[in-house]
């Protein structure tokens, strides 16, 4: 597999360089040179498959001979050890479950296949390999348990201080082995501010093998493909042959996989992005400029994203062809009491307590069956668990969740934790001191 910068066609790096640098110098995005096409007796056949073979059978197409076969198999194997089930709610409407990984969110796809990757390429007797990355919540948690026990890795997660939830905490700090969590006491951007300072300061670099875990690394990316296909399976084994599917989406790297899924072969009668207020691609597409701007906190907060940056990739993907991606995606943008009002709707009509971002899903969902009515069958993405999201969800909802396994057990652990103030030269100490 051979990678170019969406800033600059001629370039070309390795897959391994792609994963360890997660962005070109050049401040682009990774995209793989060419999209390999799956055979269509795999599509034909899919649902004889599982989520794992069809997990290696992609993989295996888009990395090629970076990975022996029986390695990625391992690896896929290793990484991908939950199910993704297909819900149906009613006859024309499914939910695809994202939430059955150790963090209870679908980072867990791309956390725990790209540190087996970068456990993969670190040889026996490298220097230990640093991973900084800051969280508003979901991102450190599946961080943390993807690369919890990964030999040659060390993590370190910044999170802001009182503004994550519970479970999502609990995720964060009680691990120990080659995971420390630093409790910041400031804001999500302080926290990414500080890993961004230290990965371009110099001293630091001499001495530690820093790497970023960023959502936008391929090694992300890829397995978030799997899903689309394996939900793709279930369906058409219930003998639906049209698939609409809808993403709740903030920095879009999970509707980008879904694309990346069609491109390679993957048949998709239509996407809708769905956003929450902060809309700047649903803007994009019926104005044709790209104007971001500051984030809004919602309630569905892993979406908060005023400049989603994968979203040129998207455009990469489709030649930045602005009525190709308008032809193929619809977006919808729904405020917090809308959300709400999703949620309730879920619960009272199915019995079904969704998280914030999966009820916004779900009002897109609706409403592209209210503007193209048709036989498709309407798959939305529930991206995280409700238990991690207690105070967006109403009490007679919340009563109603069970908890993950394991979820109980978590909140007997020890927290570890260090605090530190927003203070950069504290950061790098506490770095040089703990090596
Ligand atoms: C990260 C996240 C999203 C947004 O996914 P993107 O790939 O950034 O579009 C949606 N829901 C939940 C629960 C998340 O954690």
């Amino acid at each position: 597999m051979k990678l170019y910068s969406t800033n600059n066609k001629d370039l070309r790096v390795s897959f391994q360089e792609a994963v360890f640098n997660s962005l070109p110098a050049d401040k682009g995005l990774y995209m793989p040179e060419v999209i390999p096409q799956l055979d269509p007796a795999f599509i034909r056949n899919i649902e004889q498959y599982s989520l794992q073979d069809i997990g290696f059978t992609v993989a295996k197409a888009l990395i090629g001979d970076d990975i022996p076969a029986d390695a990625l198999k391992a690896i896929v194997h290793d990484a991908i050890n939950f199910d993704a089930p297909v819900k149906l709610l009613d006859a024309g409407m499914g939910v695809l479950e994202l939430f059955h990984g150790p963090s209870y969110a679908f980072k867990d796809f791309g956390a725990r296949f790209m540190s087996r990757i970068m456990g993969y390429f670190s040889q026996e007797g490298d220097q230990l390999l640093d991973v900084l990355v800051a969280t508003s919540g979901d991102t450190g948690g599946a961080v943390a348990l993807g690369f919890l026990g990964v030999e040659g890795t060390r993590v370190t997660i910044l999170y802001p201080k009182g503004k994550v939830s519970k479970v999502q905490e609990e995720q964060l700090t009680t691990n120990g082995q080659n995971i420390r969590a630093l409790e910041i006491e400031g804001t999500f951007d302080d926290c990414q501010a500080l890993v961004k300072k230290a990965f371009n300061d110099e001293t630091l670099n001499d001495v530690l093998r820093l790497t970023s875990a960023n959502s936008i690394n391929i090694a992300r990316l890829i397995p978030q493909t799997f899903y689309y296909f394996w939900a793709y399976a279930q369906l058409k084994a219930q003998g639906v042959s049209e698939v609409v599917f809808t993403v709740p989406s903030g920095n879009f790297g999970n509707i980008g996989a879904g694309l990346l899924a069609y491109k390679m072969g993957l048949p998709v009668k239509h996407f809708v992005a769905a956003t929450n207020v902060n809309d700047t691609v649903p803007r994009f597409l019926s104005s044709g400029a790209y104007s971001p701007k500051p984030s809004v906190q919602t309630l569905a907060n892993a979406m908060d994203v005023g400049d989603p940056s994968n979203w040129v990739r998207i455009m990469d993907l489709f030649g930045r062809d602005l009525e190709m991606v308008r032809s193929l995606i619809s977006t919808y943008t729904f405020n917090d009491a809308e959300t709400k009002v999703g949620m309730q709707e879920l619960f009272e009509r199915y019995g079904y307590v969704a998280c914030p971002h999966t009820a916004i899903a779900y009002l897109a969902a609706r409403q592209y069956q209210e503007d193209a009515p048709g036989t498709y069958g309407s798959v939305f993405l529930s991206t995280a668990h409700p238990c991690k999201f207690p105070d967006a969800i109403s009490k007679e909802a919340f009563a109603k969740v069970t908890l993950p396994q394991g979820a109980e057990a978590l909140a007997e652990k020890e927290k570890l934790a260090t605090v530190l103030p927003v203070d950069y030269d504290l950061f790098k100490d506490y770095l040089l001191q703990h090596k």
